[in-house]
């Protein structure tokens, strides 16, 4: 048995001493799910366990019109699932919730957790990117803000210096006239890694022609989740046609650089590129001009599986 000494952080400045004090010897946990699977598997061999679960001030979430939502990094998975604010106005990042594991990890897994874990296939990640996610990081040092987008700087790997906490994830209100989906690609319909990842994100003007704005965001093809920045260059400020997305779904693909792994090989996971883009963005741009979809309706469309092909 792998042994370590248990540290209980009594609130976030006890927690930064703690991790400040103990370094590369300590590991912080939340929900612990990675943290288990890593530990038995003799991978993290931490001296020292600092856990934040307790810690107050990191399980708050809130939203407001003007400022969009907060979400404490303590914020479970399962809360990401069944909060109103969250299906109604930020549907990607609910439908990757329901596609995540089983509700019992879903119970536990944080959303600081998955951010950090720092996985190219957490399933959280490409909703948060295409909202425009920002970290709040506290430290010795005092605070920082750094957008998600620049937090990732390898796989398993964050910008987090020595005794630095992710505090909270700050995502803008989204404008009226946009809808968003994730849908998650894997071997099997439930616990299971995602092969691939694609949410998109839409805002419509002109009444409804024109895409004011766009964010596609691919998950599990590269060493960190991706922006599709080619492709949202030739849909943004276009009038929308069913040509000009099946274009922008094959720039896309070339935006994808997976690598043949035992979840699919490289050249599937390209293909799903193409076509799971496609379909989230027909989606996002449909939610956008009639209203959000039923979370029943969504959550059908966010969970992709070979299985599931296989039977039809
Ligand atoms: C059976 C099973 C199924 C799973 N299925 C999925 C899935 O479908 N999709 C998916 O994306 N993931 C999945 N996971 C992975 C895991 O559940 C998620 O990554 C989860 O969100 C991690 O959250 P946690 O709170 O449990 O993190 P922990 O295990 O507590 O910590 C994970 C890492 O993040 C660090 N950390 C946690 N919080 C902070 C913080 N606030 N500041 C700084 N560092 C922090 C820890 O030090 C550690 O390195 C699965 C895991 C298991 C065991």
């Amino acid at each position: 048995m792998l042994r370590f000494e248990f540290l209980e952080a009594r609130n976030l400045r006890h927690a930064i001493a703690l991790t400040d004090q103990h370094g590369d010897d300590a590991r912080i946990v939340a929900g612990t799910t990675d943290f288990l699977v890593r530990w038995r598997q003799g991978v993290w061999t931490p001296k020292y366990v600092i856990n934040i679960g307790n810690v107050a001030a990191l399980k708050r979430s809130s939203f407001s019109a003007r400022s969009g939502l907060r979400l404490g990094s303590l914020v479970t998975i399962r809360e990401l699932e069944t909060n109103p604010v969250i299906r109604q106005r930020y549907p990607a990042l609910a439908a990757a919730a329901s596609a995540f594991a089983g509700v019992q990890i879903r119970n536990l897994a944080t959303v600081g957790g998955n951010i950090c874990n720092a996985s190219p296939a957490g399933d959280t990640l490409p909703a948060l990117l295409a909202f425009d996610a920002q970290c709040r990081i506290a430290g010795p040092g005092g605070e920082r803000i750094v957008p998600l987008d620049q937090f990732f700087s390898g796989p398993g790997r964050t910008v987090l210096e020595r005794g630095e906490i992710l505090v909270e994830v700050v995502l803008p209100p989204p404008p009226k006239v946009s809808g968003s989906l994730y849908i998650k690609h894997s071997p099997r319909a439930a616990m299971d890694i995602a092969t691939l990842g694609v949410a998109s994100y839409v805002a419509l003007k002109d009444r409804g022609r024109v895409c004011a704005d766009v964010k596609i965001v691919l998950g599990a093809v590269a060493p960190t989740p991706i922006r599709a920045y080619a492709a949202e260059d030739l849909l943004r400020g276009q009038t929308i046609t069913p040509e000009l997305l099946v274009k922008v779904a094959q720039a896309t693909q070339e935006c994808a650089s997976p690598i043949d792994d035992l979840r699919g090989s490289a050249a599937h996971r390209k293909d799903l590129a193409g076509v799971l883009t496609h379909r989230t963005l027909e989606q996002a741009i449909a939610m956008a001009k009639t209203g959000p979809i039923s979370f029943e309706a969504q959550r059908r469309l966010a969970v992709e599986s070979a299985v599931m092909e296989a039977a039809v």
